[in-house]
């Protein structure tokens, strides 16, 4: 007989998990060997448009796992499986070659992937199996928080401040979940199991393949496991910014000065809107794929003020981080409470008929970073190289699709999820929801951010976009935000770089115009 934790591409880790905790303690109670089971499922990667990025970084994560299980003697089997609707049937196969007893996994909440376990769990039940299913992704788990009249939350503000209480009225929330023991000495003998777990993790899988040099530049800048997540969160809460960091390098890279007062999440609040500094933590990569709990990211920030309490609100740098953090839980409460956001559909239906362009040179100037925007440009060429993006900018350059260009949520939506090794349905969905004016408390479709003043807030010593714009490498204060509108003809026209697509005025009428009145021009 055995135990299984099924261990997914969102809770890639081995300490404070709470389905492989309740595994390991199942499986020493009855003297049974734990397996943990990890399935590649390409369908699905098509089905979310994952890029080969976080794709990569998978599996550089999953080798970080399989080292630590290794220590403890568990094994680790990978199967790379298709078609994705015979997952379940294929699991509990697995279930019955090993004696499974119990199976345990953490939630997924995106729709195919419930569908998926319910259906494993009615099979399972049918041959008298268990299977278990945690909350572990979240802080405060969806369903939990409702208003007054037992509605669902759709705005952030009210549902936060319950966030908040509902955690500091139970810490238990965020206790640490047991780190599994290693396996029981009498039941180490793999052998039992056939050649299954000599299986090593793939170097690649088919169809998600990266290039070289894209790779080699990935692991530097993103290095995989739970240690180094640990490390990228400690230098947030201990390190300074680093002013002329403009997130070339890793988080991890030298030379980050050590600072008790001043440290980066302590001058959260004032600075994190920057995207010329390294002012944000940089954990969307570790977060989303869950190298790393959540919950222990708010425990450090407690530890950190040496509080009993979880701070939350917006005073204080810490206080604005956590809401940061809750905001990822409050996008998944969306998601599972409105699953027709992963649908492609608008949260607030009103806006389903919203008339689009659809100009595809103006979308392929979008991806290329050759709009003629300077920030748009610098946002988009940083996902392209980096895979990764500040949020400020990430907000600019989904305002500019949807409203300067017209063009469809959904199309830069994909996008993102293709270029991102933070690629997350739901804060994806949301942050773009939010930027079209469709989400749930999104910005009103009438309040257009001016890309060339947000420029001037989001980079104001314009060390981003000289940065990531080499054709505007030698420009300076405002002409380098705009530099059309600032320079003479002859001069612009030597610097190589575009003339901007439309003009923002002409496009923001046009787009309230179309919010305005959906379904007419
Ligand atoms: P920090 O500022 O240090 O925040 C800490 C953590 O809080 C982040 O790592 C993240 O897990 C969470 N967080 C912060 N802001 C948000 C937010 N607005 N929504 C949800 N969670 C948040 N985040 C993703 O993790 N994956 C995505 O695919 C993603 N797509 C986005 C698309 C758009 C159009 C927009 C506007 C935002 C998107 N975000 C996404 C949210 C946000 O931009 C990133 O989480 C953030 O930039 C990551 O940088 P950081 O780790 O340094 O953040």
């Amino acid at each position: 007989e055995s135990v299984i934790y099924w261990m997914r591409m969102q809770d890639m880790r081995i300490h404070d998990n709470r389905a492989i905790a309740m595994a390991s303690s199942q499986a020493a109670q009855d003297k049974i060997p734990l397996i943990v089971l990890f399935i590649i499922s390409p369908h699905d990667f098509e089905a979310h448009d994952r890029g080969s990025r976080r794709i990569d970084f998978m599996l550089r994560n999953l080798s970080c796992a399989k080292a630590e299980l290794d220590k403890l003697h568990i094994p680790l089997y990978i199967l790379t499986h298709k078609p994705r609707k015979d997952i379940p049937r294929k699991v509990l196969e697995l279930m019955e070659s090993w004696r499974a007893t119990h199976l345990y996994a953490n939630i997924e909440h995106e729709v195919d992937e419930l569908r998926r376990d319910i259906q494993l769990f009615d099979l399972a039940t049918k041959q008298n199996r268990q299977c278990s299913f945690l909350n572990d992704k979240l802080v405060v788990e969806p369903g939990t928080l409702k208003t007054q009249n037992g509605k669902e939350y759709t705005i952030y503000s009210p549902w936060q401040r319950k966030w908040l209480e509902t955690l500091n009225n139970n810490l238990d929330r965020i206790k640490e979940a047991p780190s599994p023991s290693a396996n029981n000495p009498a039941t180490r003998d793999h052998s039992v199991y056939g050649p299954l777990f000599s299986s090593p993790v793939p170097e690649f899988v088919e169809g998600f393949q990266l290039a070289t040099e894209d790779k080699a530049r990935m692991e530097k800048l993103w290095p995989a496991g739970t240690e180094a997540a640990i490390e990228v969160l400690d230098r947030f809460l201990h390190t300074k910014s680093r002013l002329s960091q403009v997130g070339d390098s890793s988080p991890l890279a030298p030379g980050a000065e050590k600072s008790d007062t001043k440290s980066r999440i302590l001058v959260y609040a004032d600075d994190r809107n920057r995207s010329d500094m390294d002012t944000s933590s940089r954990m969307s990569p570790y977060l989303a794929s869950g190298v790393i709990s959540a919950r222990y990211c708010i425990r450090k920030t407690m530890e950190l003020l040496g509080k009993k309490t979880v701070e939350g609100t917006r005073g204080s740098g810490v206080g604005m981080w956590v809401q940061e953090v809750a905001w990822r839980d409050f996008y998944t409460h969306i998601l599972a409470a409105f699953p027709r956001v992963s649908m492609g559909r608008p949260f607030q239906e009103k806006f389903a008929g919203v008339k689009w362009e659809t100009d595809k040179k103006h979308l392929e100037a979008w991806k290329e970073g050759k709009t003629g925007v300077p920030i748009v440009d610098a946002a988009m060429r940083q996902a392209k190289t980096q895979g990764w993006m500040h949020n400020r900018p990430r907000m600019i350059a989904a305002m500019y699709l949807t409203k300067d260009l017209m063009i469809d949520w959904r199309l830069g939506e994909k996008y993102f999820m293709e270029q991102f090794v933070d690629g997350d349905l739901a804060s994806n969905n949301g942050g773009w929801q939010w930027s079209a004016s469709t989400g749930t408390d999104a910005q009103p479709y009438f309040r257009i951010f001016n890309p060339y003043l947000q420029s001037e807030k989001a980079d104001p010593s314009g060390d981003y976009i000289r940065h990531f714009v080499p054709e505007l490498r030698k420009l300076k204060g405002k002409v380098l935000h705009d530099p059309v509108s600032h320079m003479p003809r002859h001069e612009f026209e030597k610097l190589g770089y575009p003339r901007p697509l439309v003009d923002h005025k002409v496009a923001r009428e046009r787009a309230v115009r179309r919010y305005k009145t959906p379904g007419e021009e």
